[in-house]
């Protein structure tokens, strides 16, 4: 059987930007380069995460801008075009986020550095999608000949682990990455992979987060960079170095249920660095620092999943932070199908999620697959105060 290859190649601390460009090519050179998929005159669509601030390296949230420019430099060697392209979050102003950035500088030195919000949308068709036909996607993840998916290697509140697939919704516009959560982002997130084809993923994980990532987890030195043609068998891999079985990521699993990659260990060969050698358990989000309040419940069902669970507990965390834990008393929080206690009011119930049956649900229902946590948190506090968001700007009604 022919084997998915992934590369793990070590930095030093703290890398410079030739530090980092001899990782890159190295990393690139294991998986047997590019060439093959990169060739002269193409337009190269680099995506790295612009998910939301902070932006400094030590935060380990974005994409460091050396790995990209990296990348960049690399494909121009071969006589094609990079143009390093993202959207933020819904709601995060990606032309700040460069701003302050050193996306900044790179777009100073002559790189091409698009903010993809302020450019035009088109449907992309899905084949034979599992929740979408279409997918509102920017003009150029369609103009591009090939896509670069160039993650942060992260835990994520809701799926986990966010990588090389999961990263791909900043391809989507606003509208695009609301109805994911709306219809299912388990699966919508594949929809995505199999329109968009990215042919190679390079991660960063020189920085990344731990705990409640994406974006206010810890920050973990692994000072390493991790490339592949296979998504599946990168994202596996890197489950695999946190700490995961690729079975828990469940993006990682219903990819390669559809085929678009591998995920055993047996069809993949690493190369460069043992994955013994490097992994460290990452701390999950859901071991970060739990919210504890008297007289406030949380009652999950059968049905409920990391989605919802996860969603749930980020938007406690929110709450926490933004002192707003006062709201939680006397109210419970239903997922997964669970049914109330007895003599519990209807009106004091929040009840989460596409897979709540119609006839729980009740006034204060927050749909969604997972909902987004903003939405949980207006669920609970029920007008009582504002709804702070914790890292986009502009009105809650954007959320998705
Ligand atoms: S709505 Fe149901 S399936 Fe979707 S994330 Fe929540 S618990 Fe999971």
């Amino acid at each position: 059987m022919r084997k998915s290859t992934v590369s793990i190649v070590k930095t030093p601390s703290s890398p410079d930007y030739q530090d980092v460009l001899e990782a890159v090519e190295k990393a690139l050179h294991l998986i047997g380069g590019i060439e093959d998929i990169i060739r002269p005159d193409k337009l190269v669509l680099i995506n790295p995460s612009w998910v939301a601030p902070p932006v400094e390296p030590s935060a380990g949230c974005i994409t460091l801008p050396e790995v990209s420019r990296a990348i960049a430099d690399i494909v121009t060697s071969i006589g094609a075009r990079p143009v390093i392209a993202e959207s933020s979050a819904v709601g995060v102003d990606t032309e700040k986020l460069i701003e302050e950035s050193g996306y900044r500088k790179l777009r100073e030195m002559g790189y091409e550095v698009v903010n993809l919000k302020k450019t035009p949308w088109v449907k992309l068709p899905v084949e034979n999608g599992r929740i979408f036909e279409t997918l509102p996607c920017w003009e150029l993840v369609q103009q591009a000949d090939v896509i670069v998916s160039v993650p942060k290697l992260k835990t994520h509140d809701q799926t986990e682990m966010t990588c090389s697939i999961k990263k791909l919704k900043g391809l989507l516009t606003d509208k695009g990455k609301k109805s994911m959560h709306q219809e299912g982002l388990f699966e919508g997130v594949v929809d995505l992979m199999s329109a968009v084809k990215p042919r190679l993923a390079v991660v960063d994980a020189i920085v990344c987060q731990e705990g409640v990532g994406p974006v206010f987890g810890r920050p973990v030195e692994m000072n390493l960079v991790l490339a592949g043609k296979d998504l599946v068998a990168v994202d596996a891999t890197c489950a695999r170095l946190i700490g995961y079985k690729p079975l828990e990521t469940l993006i990682t699993v219903n990819t390669a249920a559809r085929g678009l990659g591998i995920m055993d260990s047996d069809g993949i060969e690493i190369l460069g660095e043992p994955l013994d050698k490097v992994k460290r358990r990452f701390l999950r989000s859901i071991e970060d620092d739990p919210v504890k309040v008297k007289d406030f419940q949380l009652i999950h069902g059968e049905e409920t999943c990391t989605g919802c669970r996860n969603t749930v507990l980020s938007a406690l965390l929110d709450m926490r932070n933004a002192d707003q834990l006062m709201y939680l008393p006397g109210v419970t929080v239903l997922t997964g199908g669970a049914q109330p206690p007895k003599g519990i009011s209807r009106e004091n119930i929040v009840t989460i999620g596409k897979c709540m049956p119609e006839d729980s649900r009740t006034e204060r229902h927050v749909d969604g697959c997972p909902p987004n946590n903003a939405l949980v948190v207006k669920a609970i506090i029920a007008g009582r105060a504002e709804v702070k968001r914790m890292y986009a700007d502009g009105s809650l009604d954007q959320t998705g």
